[in-house]
This record gives C-alpha cells, structure tokens and sequence, in this order.
C-alpha cells in the first residue's frame, strides 16, 4: 500500500484555539504529520508524493465563494487595522439564506464555523496539498490499487461545501469520494473519528450515491454538538443514506466494535463499488481529547474488521493528536487492515 503525503501540508502552522472560551495550543500541529507519516513507513507503507491536481477536486464538492475565500482572506485579513494575526472569526450569522457580506469580518464569520480552524499564511496552500493526497490515492484506487492511504494534513471530516471548522478547511474525504464515483455508482464513507464527520455528512445529505457512516462520541456533550445525533437520516433523495452511531463517553474496544459491526452491515446492504475510511485515532484511550477508550489493539480489530469488506479502499487521515502511541494506532489499524483485506479480496477474485 502507498502513503501519499507532501512536506508542504507542513506549512500550516495553527498558533491556538478557543476551548471553553480560554485560548490553548492548537493541537492540531505539523508534528502530527511527522509522526503518521513515519508510522506508516514503518507499517510498510510506500511513499509517493501526490501530483498537483489544482484547485479542480476541491471545486466538485466546495463552493467557488468559499474557496475563493479560503484562498483571499489571510491577505484580506492584514489590511485590517489591529486585526489578529491569523484570521479568526468573532461574529456569525443565525440564518445562512441572507446576504452575502462584503467585510473580510462578515466573511470570517460566515465561513468559519468555530475558532478552531484559524487561517495563515499557509493554511490554503496546506489545505489544497492535502487535498491532493486524497486525490492521488482515490485515482490509484480507481484505476486497480486494492488500498491507499492519504495521510491528510490538515484533516477534512468538519469541513462543509461552503464552511470551515474544527481544524478542517477542505473535505478531504469527500474529495476523495467524489473521484471515486467518477467509476463506480456508489460509494461508502465510514467515518470512525472520534468526532462526529459533520461536514462530510453535510456534503452528501440530501445524496443516495455516496452513504454516509459515522461512530463517533454522542454529540450531546461533545464536539460538534449540534450534528451527528442518531436522528439525523438524510433529507431529500438522501434520507435513509446517513448513518451516526453516537457512543457514550469513555466506550472501550467492545462497544465500539459492536457499533462498528452495525455500520458495516449498512455498508454492505449498500453494496458500495468502493470505500472511504476517514481514519481519525482520537478515539484511543490516550488521546488528548479523552473522549473515547479505544485501545491500540482495538484499531487493529477496526481495521480488520474493516478489511473483511474487501472494497477497494481508500483511507484518509482524519484526526488523532500528539500522544505516546499515535504512530503505533496507526501500525495497529494498517496492519489489521492489510492482513484481512489481502484474504477477503483474495477469496473474491
Ligand atoms: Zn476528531
């Protein structure tokens, strides 16, 4: 399998965050990279550097308004008279059917959903870098590769067709879901972060081609609060196409494998040409987030549990943040995952 990754999701250096309203380090860090990226060379992983695919994958699943923003605001940004260094929201809007604002302030708010995804010098070249991992490694996928691994940086899973937050610009996912239906009619999302993939459900909500799975600690007294409820089914074309399985807090490896064997039931009753795996590993006992207890030898039963399926697939790095054992989930998930889809495709072709 290959880990398609660029240095230059690096440059995006996020200087802090707003947690219960007190500024903190934001620990979504380059270092996260550093640390994946040598895990899976470790798990056995290849690596190649993803091609520039330009902002056109991004521009099948974002607005041209958002990306043109995404693109603008930090030169925008420091025009203004004692603005902060990195643009970060202060107002936002209670309705998204008005007007557009003109104001870089009015955008901030209206793009940006928490103050969590501030933006930099370098978040939007990062962001579209990391996009093109997701790219390269659902183009592989689609044209035979059996997996890859897109270890996204910045993540994706909280991003909208027109909103950023939680430390996600563009949808890394849904990009790499987009390309993939250019071949196949339908294709799953298994999200299993510890946080619900809001925007990635967001994106596909009122679609029937693109099922959307997520496990995810209940949002009832987590992050993002106010997605990623079990009620929330889909709309339109796509209502019965959106699974959220909210877990209590603190469920260890038994309870999350259970609700694991539910989304793949799902899957399976879809019966998807191919499948996304937003990998977050903060749901581990460990993580700094607290929310979940996932063991280490738990991601090596996710992923070959996930492996069964045997779907062509592509996983892309979701969260997961600096702590002992992020590099060894990592080799835990991977190597579950590779021992049990070589068999399962084995046994289908
Ligand atoms: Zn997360």
């Amino acid at each position: 399998m290959k880990v398609i990754y660029d240095e230059a999701q690096k440059k995006h250096y996020p200087g802090f965050f707003l947690t219960s309203g007190a500024r903190a380090p934001n620990p979504e860090r380059p270092e996260r990279a550093d640390i994946l990226f040598a895990a899976a060379l470790r798990a056995g992983l290849t690596h190649e550097v993803p091609a520039d695919f330009g902002i056109a994958p991004a521009a099948a699943i974002h607005t041209p308004e958002y990306l043109e923003f995404l693109a603008n605001i930090y030169a925008r940004w420091r025009h203004i008279a004692l603005a902060s260094e990195e643009v970060i929201p202060n107002i936002h809007p209670d309705r998204r059917d008005g007007a557009y604002p003109l104001s870089a302030v009015g955008q901030a708010g209206y793009h940006m959903a928490d103050t969590s995804c501030p933006i930099g010098p370098d978040t939007f070249a990062s962001a579209l870098r990391s996009s093109h991992a997701a790219t390269q490694a659902a183009r592989l996928v689609s044209r035979g590769e059996a997996a890859a691994y897109a270890l996204c940086r910045p993540p994706g899973h909280h991003a909208f067709r027109d909103l950023a937050g939680g430390f996600c610009y563009l949808n890394n996912s849904a990009i790499a879901a987009q390309v993939l239906r250019e071949r196949t009619p339908r294709v799953a999302i298994l999200d299993v972060d510890l946080h619900h993939g809001n925007g990635t459900q967001g994106v596909f909500y009122e679609r029937a081609d693109v099922l959307t799975v997520s496990i995810h600690a209940d949002p009832v007294r987590f992050y993002p609060f106010f997605w990623g409820h079990a009620d929330e089914r889909g709309e339109g074309a796509g209502r019965g196409y959106n699974l959220n399985l909210p877990l209590e807090r603190k469920t260890g490896d038994e309870g999350f494998l259970a609700a694991l064997d539910r989304a793949l039931s799902r899957i399976q009753a879809f019966a998807p040409g191919a499948l996304v795996v937003a990998l977050g590993l903060d749901a581990y006992e460990g993580d700094p987030f607290g929310g979940l207890s996932v063991s280490t030898p738990g991601f090596a039963r996710i992923g070959g549990l996930i492996g069964q399926l045997g779907l062509p697939s592509v996983i892309v790095q979701e969260g997961g943040y600096i702590c002992d054992a992020l590099g060894d989930n990592l080799v835990a998930f991977m190597d579950g995952l590779r021992a049990s889809h070589a068999v399962a495709r084995g046994v289908k072709s």
